[in-house]
This record gives C-alpha cells, sequence and structure tokens, in this order.
C-alpha cells in the first residue's frame, strides 16, 4: 500500500469509562441465587477520535466481542459509561438509542452469517435507507448504485442474492449494509480471518480507505496483530477483560513494554526465514485464566515470565510509559 499522509488529531466521537459486562452465574433450583459472574469486560476506559482507526487484539476469551456487543448496546453494561458522540448510552431513551443506532454500525466475522440469504442485495441495502428516512423511495435506486460503487462492486449486482458471491465480495456487501446510515464509527468483529489471505488484503484496504475518505472511526477486533498493524493507528491490547496495553500501532508491535504483548508480538511469524529462525519465541505456560475467578493482583501474573511476589498483591493500572503509551505493570522499568 502506498504511503498515506498522516491525519490530523480530531476530537474523540467514543468514549468509554470504567465499563464493565459481567454475566451473572445463578444457582439453585426452587430458589436462584447469585454465585458468582463472568466478569468478561471488566474496567476498561478508552476513546477513540473521529477517523480513527483502533485495533483491539488479544486471545480468544479476552472480552474482545462482548466489549464490541457492549459498545454497539446489544448487551448492555453491567456498569461504567459509553458516551457516543457527547451521549451517554446507559441513560438515552428509546428514541435517543434508535438515533445513535445509526451512528454506530457493525461488521460480523461472518458475512454470509450476516446477510439475509432470502433478500436481494439491493433489498437488503435499500431496507436500512427507507426504515431510517435517509432517502425516498425513488432516490434508495441511485443511493444503493453509490453504495455499491463505494465498496468496488458494479451496481447491476445489486439483483443477485448472497449465495452468489464469494466471501469477500460478502464481505464489501455488510460493509455497505454498514455504511448506508452515514454511520460515523464502525466496530469491525474479525472481518477478515474468514477470508482467504489474498481478499483479506483487499478488504483491509478497502476499510482503510473509506476512514479516510468518509472520515470515519474504526474499531477492528483481530487476534492477528500483524494484520492490526496495517490497519491501526492505535492498538489497545487486552487480557482477561482488561486493556493491558495501549499505544500508537507501529510503536506497540515493534517496542512492546508489557509481558503479555511482547509475548503475542514473539508469535508475529517473520517472512525472512533467516530472522525467523534465529529470533526467540515467548511461549507462555497454560491456558488463560477464567474470567468466573480471575486471579489476585496482575491476572497475567501465573503465566508471566517477570512475576514476582508483589505481581499478586493488588491490580496495576494503566500508567503511561512512552508519548501516547500506556501499560499496566508493575515492573516496566525493571523488565529488560
Ligand atoms: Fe508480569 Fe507482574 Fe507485570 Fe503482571 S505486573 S505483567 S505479573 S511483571
Amino acid at each position: 500500500m502506498p504511503d498515506e499522509p498522516p491525519r490530523a488529531v480530531p476530537e474523540n466521537i467514543l468514549e468509554l469509562r470504567d465499563v464493565r459486562t459481567h454475566f451473572p452465574i445463578h444457582r439453585g433450583f426452587l430458589v436462584k441465587r447469585q454465585t458468582g459472574a463472568v466478569r468478561a469486560v471488566d474496567g476498561v476506559t478508552l476513546s477513540v477520535r473521529q477517523g480513527e482507526v483502533l485495533g483491539l487484539v488479544g486471545e480468544s476469551g479476552c472480552g474482545k466481542s462482548t466489549l464490541a456487543r457492549t459498545i454497539l448496546h446489544l448487551i448492555p453494561a453491567t456498569s461504567g459509561a459509553v458516551i457516543l458522540n457527547g451521549r451517554n448510552l446507559g441513560q438515552a431513551s428509546r428514541t435517543q438509542l434508535l438515533a445513535c443506532r445509526r451512528d454506530l454500525q457493525m461488521v460480523f466475522q461472518d458475512p454470509y452469517a450476516s446477510l439475509n440469504p432470502r433478500m436481494t442485495v439491493r433489498a437488503m441495502l435499500a431496507e436500512p435507507l427507507l426504515a431510517h428516512r435517509i432517502c425516498g423511495k425513488k432516490d434508495v435506486q441511485g443511493r444503493v448504485d453509490e453504495l455499491m460503487r463505494i465498496v468496488g462492486l458494479a451496481p447491476r449486482f445489486a439483483r443477485k442474492y448472497p449465495h452468489e458471491f464469494s466471501g469477500g465480495q460478502r464481505q464489501r456487501i455488510a460493509i455497505a449494509r454498514a455504511l448506508a446510515l452515514r454511520p460515523k464509527i464502525i466496530v469491525a468483529d474479525e472481518p477478515v480471518s474468514a477470508l482467504d489471505v489474498s481478499i483479506q488484503a483487499q478488504i483491509l484496504n478497502l476499510l482503510s480507505h473509506l476512514c479516510r475518505e468518509m472520515h470515519l472511526a474504526l474499531i477492528f477486533i483481530a487476534h492477528d496483530l500483524s494484520v492490526v498493524r496495517h490497519i491501526s493507528d492505535r492498538v489497545a491490547v487486552m487480557y482477561l477483560g482488561k486493556i493491558v496495553e495501549l499505544g500508537p500501532a507501529e510503536d506497540v508491535i515493534d517496542r512492546p513494554r508489557h509481558p503479555y504483548t511482547r509475548a503475542l508480538v514473539s508469535a508475529i511469524p517473520v517472512p525472512d526465514p533467516e530472522v525467523e529462525r534465529a529470533r526467540q519465541r515467548i511461549v507462555l505456560q497454560g491456558d488463560p485464566p477464567s474470567p468466573i475467578n480471575p486471579p489476585p493482583g496482575c491476572a497475567f501474573h501465573p503465566r508471566c515470565p517477570y512475576a514476582i511476589a508483589r505481581c499478586r498483591e493488588a491490580v496495576p493500572p494503566l500508567v503511561p510509559c512512552g508519548p501516547s503509551r500506556e501499560a499496566a505493570c508493575i515492573r516496566l522499568d525493571e523488565l529488560p
């Protein structure tokens, strides 16, 4: 991809303030009582600027997808605030929430499952335009054609059904549908992981181009750090429901500070076979702990090669560790 000019720093479109999403666990036959909770998202504070691409990475089960659904208000937050364009979604009325939904759209991992197989692409794209009164019946055809062109598909394909398209084309249609309401922010949950590698680059370039052209913010969720580095301005690394490192994408991936980010980065394959053979991988021992009963103190301590007794005492907060960078580790200054 050719070098593109750096972005200006615009205002925040989305703010998350200490967001927690816990799922209660109930036990008992006649009398049900809560015996615990799955702490899927456990105190996330973040902001996303207009036109910014924020990559969200972490192992499966770390809470990335739950956080995405909490942002979209598909799952209500247990506590904390999700603020979109200055409005707290937790306190918004039904009408206000409906208006906010126009600004906030989602692209899912599996484009086939997210499209209605019984509707033509034209009907699918026209539906939100008419329902939200973005345009009248006589203008809808023109807007559908425009959306098709924006995502790189010929307007004549709009009369086809989803099964008549390839995986990459279906994901383009899903992106066109997300764009239909002219949103301010799109949350894309692993949008390329179900696609062939050759198609992944096309979809990534399309998303990147749309963000620049339409000044659209994007939360890009993935577990592949090389993909995230390619598209993101900033990266947030999640572990067991919390952000453990946050900063500019190149900085975080080229010079990771938190031991968990270091392990993730060390697993990225290098295309040069000699470099790949010579470098040392950090292999984490064991599985991620259960979000039902997270370890005390730093939740990463059972797997951290640098853990000391002090790491078990308190949850480390995110602290500044460089220009626009933060990490949650009490030993940042002592690590090699
Ligand atoms: Fe490792 Fe301790 Fe830092 Fe947690 S606080 S990442 S256990 S060194």
